[in-house]
């Protein structure tokens, strides 16, 4: 693990010149083009390292909140957003984490948006508050993620295998439990060797448990975003699994329907394909943010806190340049 600190003789070059920014002493250079500023020191590197899409333990990551933003601070982490799956309920104790750590902690959520065949997943960063419209949308995510998990507990009972809901509840207090839990479950109970392999046997879209789930309605998401005092933003729109050509018009209709940003870096797409989001993304007039979708080492390997797309470590320009004005703009907005 890598030890910050802050160091007393290199200076930021932009507006905080008077801050002095962590430094994080490093054994090897980052070569990320997201992050060129090296300083004075000799192993001295500007970090400014950031994430702005990470899961606790209150959806289906490995750390607890506090533990998340406890990561982000030794990590040199200056900003964390959390942005778990349909609930807020790791705000609270992640924000009270992050007051004591030298963080910019950022309230989040990501909402499963109705979609087919791809995925659709809406960041609502900046959270202020939860409004009555953001409530109703969790609650009715939750409805539905309950019956579908009670679905499929039911089929695989049915064919034989020893499986209760009731464990699992047991297993996973406090927790929108969620397909990764049913998987670590079996895993556990040793039906699968690997949660993995719980998803490639019976889990995954086109096996024999799996269960369609109803997601909300985008116009709904975005009005419970927004009138929670958050900016909504398309994750991973690759995930969408739409051609490049239709990606280009599809930005224009969620431009128009109120998406002020795009998430361009993440891990599941190449370093090109990041490169061409968020070129696409500002032709459309877009702010363009990165993230790793972190869920803890175990859960996603390939996921590493403050690293995005081709294992870039996120610049803080994603949030001193692009998502702070907004949020920025919207704080004043309300006053
Ligand atoms: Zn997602
Ligand atoms: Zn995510």
């Amino acid at each position: 693990m890598f030890t910050p600190y802050v160091c007393g003789s290199c200076f930021t070059d932009n507006e905080n010149k008077k801050q002095p920014l962590y430094y994080i002493f490093r054994p090897q250079k980052i070569k990320s083009p997201l992050h060129p500023i090296k300083q004075n020191a000799a192993l001295c590197y500007y970090t400014g390292m950031i994430d702005l899409h990470t899961h606790s333990t209150a959806s289906d990551g490995l750390y607890s909140p506090t533990q998340l933003v406890e990561l982000a601070v030794s990590r040199g982490l200056t900003a964390l957003a959390l942005t778990d799956h349909d609930t807020v309920h790791g705000i609270a104790e992640a924000e009270t984490a992050a007051r004591s750590g030298p963080i910019t902690f950022i309230p989040g959520i990501e909402l499963h948006i109705e979609w087919h065949p791809g995925e659709f997943h809406l960041l609502g960063l900046g959270l202020t508050g939860i409004s009555q419209k953001l409530t109703e949308i969790i609650s009715h995510l939750e409805q539905g993620r309950k019956s579908r998990n009670q679905e499929v507990i039911q089929r695989m009972k049915d064919d034989g295998f020893p499986v209760s809901e009731e464990e699992i509840t047991e297993l996973y207090p406090d927790t929108i439990i969620g397909r990764p839990h049913i998987a670590a479950y079996l895993a556990g109970k040793q039906i699968v060797k690997t949660r993995q392999k719980a998803f490639d046997l019976y889990l995954a879209q086109g096996r024999p448990y799996y269960i369609e789930r109803k997601g909300a309605q985008l116009t709904e998401a975005i009005e419970a975003i927004v009138s929670s005092g958050g900016v909504p933003v398309l994750a991973h729109p690759l995930s969408l699994y739409l051609s490049w050509s239709r990606l280009d018009s599809f930005f224009a209709e969620i431009k128009e329907q109120g998406i002020a940003g795009i998430e361009a870096w993440h891990p599941g797409a190449r370093a090109a394909e990041c490169e061409r989001l968020e070129k696409l993304a500002r032709e459309h007039g877009f702010f363009v943010t990165a993230g790793s979708d972190f869920h803890g080492e175990q859960i996603r390997p390939d996921r590493k806190l403050g690293y995005t797309a081709g294992g870039a470590a996120i610049s803080d320009r994603f949030f001193t340049q692009e998502l702070n004005p907004y949020l920025a703009v919207r704080t004043e907005a309300k006053h």
